[in-house]
């Protein structure tokens, strides 16, 4: 991509500012504490220099959807950067938990029972217990990951009960077909039932829903990055 064609470092400030502008006016509409949520600035395929940006000018809770890429940037990003926060928020191979588990603070994508078993296992092993969040696929897309609505109580109870995850809440990505709206209600409703407190829902062209729903994580990447190379 050429110079030209790449957002400037600037401009990953002044999102920012914009997006928490945005946050700060839509929780006080829908009367949501603005202290109760979290903005994720989703880096991934993002040119390292514009992460820095986003961390030089005070920002800490961070998005990856890729294991691998992560390992690529975050150990040196941590190391200039204190208290950084890194949220995995695409699909996880059991082949990677563990690392995964070495590198992020929480994980977002607990979609399966094969995969919360050997999160659960890999995490009594390293005595490093992330919070997690259970992806539902509201939507029931079969492209999709996460458990769907029917199967979302059963597989919440286990994860809690039975394998001692520490399950603190629930994350979606509703169909981009769709109005996104009846979706959060529908993860509300989910979460409520189960007495978890965080809702990780909303991105770039939703997240002011999302806070209307009730999100304690709104998951933003192109309105702070621009678009993803790559
Ligand atoms: C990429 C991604 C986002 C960010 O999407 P934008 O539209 O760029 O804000 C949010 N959530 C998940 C799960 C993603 O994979």
């Amino acid at each position: 991509m050429s110079q030209e064609n790449q957002p400037l470092k600037n401009d990953v400030s002044l999102n920012l500012a914009d997006v928490q502008t945005r946050i700060i006016t839509v929780a006080q509409k829908w009367g949501r504490k603005v202290e109760d949520i979290d903005l994720i600035a989703v880096s991934k395929r993002q040119p390292v220099e514009l992460v820095r940006a986003a961390l030089q000018s005070g920002h800490r809770i961070f998005g990856e959807n890729r294991v691998q890429e992560a390992e690529g940037k975050w150990p040196q990003l941590k190391s200039e950067f204190n208290s950084v926060k890194i949220h995995l928020i695409g699909p996880l191979q059991t082949n990677k938990a563990k690392e995964a588990i070495a590198l992020f603070d929480c994980i977002q994508t607990v979609d399966r029972m094969k995969l919360a078993k050997i999160l659960a296992k890999e995490m009594r092993a390293l005595d490093k217990h992330l919070p997690v969040y259970i992806q539902v696929n509201t939507g029931k897309e079969p492209q999709k990951a996460g458990v769907i609505p029917e199967d979302a109580d059963a597989f919440i109870k286990t994860c809690i009960t039975e394998l001692n995850l520490n399950v603190i809440g629930l994350m979606c990505i509703p169909p981009v077909s769709e109005q996104p709206a009846p979706h959060f209600a529908l993860l509300a409703k989910i979460a409520a039932r189960h007495g978890l407190s965080k809702l990780s829902m909303g991105m770039s062209a939703d997240y002011e829903t999302g806070i209307q729903f009730g999100a304690t994580s709104v998951r933003v990447g192109t309105a702070i990055f621009g678009m993803r190379t790559g």
